[in-house]
């Protein structure tokens, strides 16, 4: 049967990154909502117009929303094996999303929770650069970009909307570290650690 992974944990935690070795190595697919909201936002579209407001305060888009694009994304894959990085992130889109793979004939394999703390955060978003042509993420220092790659810093990498996303993350996101742990589906990861060693963490974790 078709694996669906949960990545867990506050932005900047190392999700994209390991979610793009799964990609490459796995055949995973990596559906970001993050991604997802970024190109509608660079697109100009109606989703995107509504986006950009609650993106740039660092605050959450409605669950309605959200769970739509992610049932549509869902159905489109049909049996690929997926990680959901970035959703759900709060209990309302978490109890949507279990009817949904219910629906869907799909099962929760597992939830993976990137621990870390709020100032090694700081330290990952603010110095974080994306390729936009490729989606890469980079990092000034713990990741350079290849010389001559052109890369941007997210509008919403800013430090004070950093701050805001990390209390978002606390109040909304959080509460399903219990959510899942009731439902034996939590696996924790130091995400702390260098990339290749989460990466190990992770392929233990899922068996593979
Ligand atoms: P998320 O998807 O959870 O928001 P990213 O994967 O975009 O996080 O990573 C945030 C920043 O931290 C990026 O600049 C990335 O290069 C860097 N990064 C990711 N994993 C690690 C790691 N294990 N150690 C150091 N830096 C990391
Ligand atoms: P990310 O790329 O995961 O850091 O997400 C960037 C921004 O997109 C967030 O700060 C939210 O504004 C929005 N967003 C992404 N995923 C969700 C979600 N599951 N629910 C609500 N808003 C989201």
């Amino acid at each position: 049967m078709a694996l669906t992974v949960v990545f867990l944990g506050p932005p900047g935690a190392g999700k994209g990154t390991q979610a793009e070795k799964l990609q490459k190595e796995y055949g995973f697919y990596h559906i970001s909502t993050g991604d997802i909201l970024r190109e509608a936002v660079s697109k100009g579209t109606e989703l995107g117009k509504v986006a950009k407001k609650y993106m740039d305060e660092g605050k959450l888009l409605p669950d309605e929303i959200i769970v739509g694009i992610i049932e549509e994304k869902l159905k489109e894959l049909g049996n690929a094996n997926v990680i959901l990085d970035g959703f759900p992130r709060t209990v309302g889109q978490a109890e949507a999303l279990d009817k949904l793979l219910n629906k869907l004939g799909r099962n929760l394999d597992a939830v993976i929770l990137f621990e870390i703390s709020d100032s090694e955060v700081i330290r990952r978003l603010s110095g974080r650069r994306v390729d936009p042509k490729t989606g890469k993420i980079y990092h000034v220092e713990f990741n350079p970009p290849p010389e001559g790659t052109e890369v941007i810093q997210r509008d919403d990498d800013k430090e004070d909307v950093i701050k805001k996303r990390l209390q978002v993350y606390h109040s909304q996101t959080s509460p399903l570290v219990e959510y899942y742990k009731k439902k034996n589906k939590l696996f924790v990861v130091d995400a702390s650690k260098s990339p290749e060693d989460v990466y190990k963490d992770i392929l233990s974790v899922l068996k593979l």
